[in-house]
């Protein structure tokens, strides 16, 4: 019986071990994870911040050889809530390093296929060498020593750029250089991590933070110069070439075009100067884009809230692909555009879209592969608007107004047709849904506040439903899934 009892107590106590020794295995990890100290917490910080970001560049375009030299220098502060062990630029000009890749259409190649690139041929991160990654579209900078969060950090780089003979965004034809995200950018850490550019074939597959932007750039004395920023002064050297100083504040991206031989013109209103680089070759079309771009400046600006830039430039562009594409202040026209027998109502629509853009991705940015429809779609509900009020133009017809699953990526849109039924057509709908939900004047309240909100920074679907919720007073939540349904 003693015996036996032992046993049983030597039966228990193994039982009673065993158990915890399993339990402990079982949840240990569980256990370590409430017990000893969490990870660093996630990145929930946004990562270069408008407010705190700079762009300095010295520019050397050689429009005869096709070429850039650059010298950038970019300052920023880690923002991002952790430590930065690399960094992630978009580098657009290798979109179109290849044949089989290249976004640009094959009519856009007038003399046979001709690539495109940047090359970064040194990084100094905070004074060290740091190396950097061709990528292709992106490159990635390994940094030598993290960036602690909090820490300053400056990124100097020098790179070099072959400009295609290609009519398209990035490119040059008849003596024009488009110069359309020419340059290295920094791309958006959150807390889904970094977000890297695509090459896309339609679409804009760009997602920027504003950034300041000081800018010294030499070009032929023979060119002239339409650029994103205020030009505060022109210098003429003595080999021919000139040097010019530009500014430009909380920029969501800066562009150029170098051309020779433009006509240039201009008018002011409200205090904003609305330039144009044509070709004078249809005067009458030129002036009624410049009179409207104006208009629209006007409209926009007392719609929804002022236009901040000191002036808007209009371009003339040898551009296949798109009849239009904005920058900030600063809008590209496909040439095809300012022939006579263009249609006049596709034009009309087309500048005020363009112009809308200054508001609705310039000032409110958003991420052009993951949300396209808030800026296209906003962009053509405000151009209907122009058109009506101002042009006394009769509205889309109420037939089109169809529902249409706006969350859709970029990428995830199999052809350029079903991008634009998505992001401009049912963008466009959703927002006149909303105007019969809750009437005009409520819409243009909420775009007034989603402006004030987010001026200079970017939005998500997500901050704009919950702007349009506060203005309603009501959660429109079956509204809402209408319109956005899970992937
Ligand atoms: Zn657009």
């Amino acid at each position: 019986m003693r015996k036996s009892k032992t046993w049983l107590w030597i039966t228990l106590m193994v039982v009673v071990l065993g158990s915890f020794f399993w339990m402990r295995g079982v949840y240990g990890t569980a256990r370590n994870f409430i017990t000893t100290k969490p990870d660093p917490a996630p990145v929930t910080r946004l990562f270069p911040s408008p407010e705190e970001t700079s762009y300095h560049m010295d520019l050397k375009i050689d429009p005869i050889n096709l070429e850039i030299r650059g010298y950038s220098v970019i300052t920023s502060r880690n923002t991002s809530g952790a430590d930065l062990e690399e960094l992630w630029l978009t580098t657009y000009p290798n979109a179109l390093r290849d044949k089989t890749n290249t976004p640009a259409p094959a009519s856009a190649y007038y003399s046979g296929f001709d690539p495109g690139w940047l090359m970064i041929s040194g990084v100094m991160v905070n004074q060290s060498t740091a190396s950097c990654h061709d990528l292709g579209i992106s490159h990635r900078i390994d940094l030598p020593v993290p960036i602690a969060k909090g820490e300053t950090v400056t990124i100097e780089m020098e790179w070099k750029a072959r400009i295609p003979q290609v009519a398209y965004r990035y490119g040059s034809k008849d003596g024009v250089v488009l110069l359309g995200h020419f340059y290295p950018v920094l791309n958006v850490l959150d807390e889904s991590g970094w977000h890297t550019s695509a090459n896309t074939r339609f679409g804009d597959p760009f997602y920027t933070q504003s950034a300041d932007y000081t800018v010294r750039l030499w070009v032929p004395e023979a060119y002239q110069v339409a650029a994103s920023g205020e030009i505060l002064s022109i210098e003429a050297m003595d080999n021919g070439w000139q040097n010019l100083s530009i500014k430009a504040s909380k920029a969501r991206d800066f562009a150029l075009a170098v051309g020779y031989n433009c006509q240039v013109s201009s008018v002011t209103v409200d205090g904003v100067k609305v330039s144009g680089f044509f070709k004078g070759t249809y005067p009458a079309v030129e002036n009624q884009v410049m009179d409207r771009a104006a208009a629209a400046v006007k409209y926009y600006s007392c719609t929804y809230g002022s236009y901040t830039r000191p002036q808007l430039v209009l371009v003339q562009a040898p551009m296949k692909g798109f009849q239009g594409m904005e920058y900030s202040g600063l809008i590209f026209l496909a040439e095809e555009v300012f022939a006579p027998e263009y249609d006049e109502q596709r034009r009309a629509f087309l500048v005020a879209h363009e112009v809308a853009h200054q508001w609705w991705y310039d000032m409110v940015g958003n991420n052009q592969l993951e949300e396209p429809w808030l800026d296209e779609g906003l962009a053509n509900w405000s151009a209907r608007q122009y058109l009506k009020t101002v042009e006394y133009r009769s509205p889309q017809s109420q037939s089109q107004l169809r529902e249409i699953n706006l969350q859709q990526g970029l990428t995830e849109m199999e052809s350029k047709s079903n991008y634009l039924d998505t992001a401009y057509q049912g963008g466009e709908n959703f927002w006149y849904q909303l105007e019969e939900e809750l009437g005009e004047e409520k819409v243009l309240q909420v775009l007034r506040s989603y402006l004030a909100a987010y001026r200079f920074q970017t939005a998500k679907t997500e901050d704009l439903r919950q702007i349009i919720s506060q203005q309603s007073r009501e959660s429109l939540d079956s509204f809402f899934k209408r319109w956005f349904t899970t992937r």
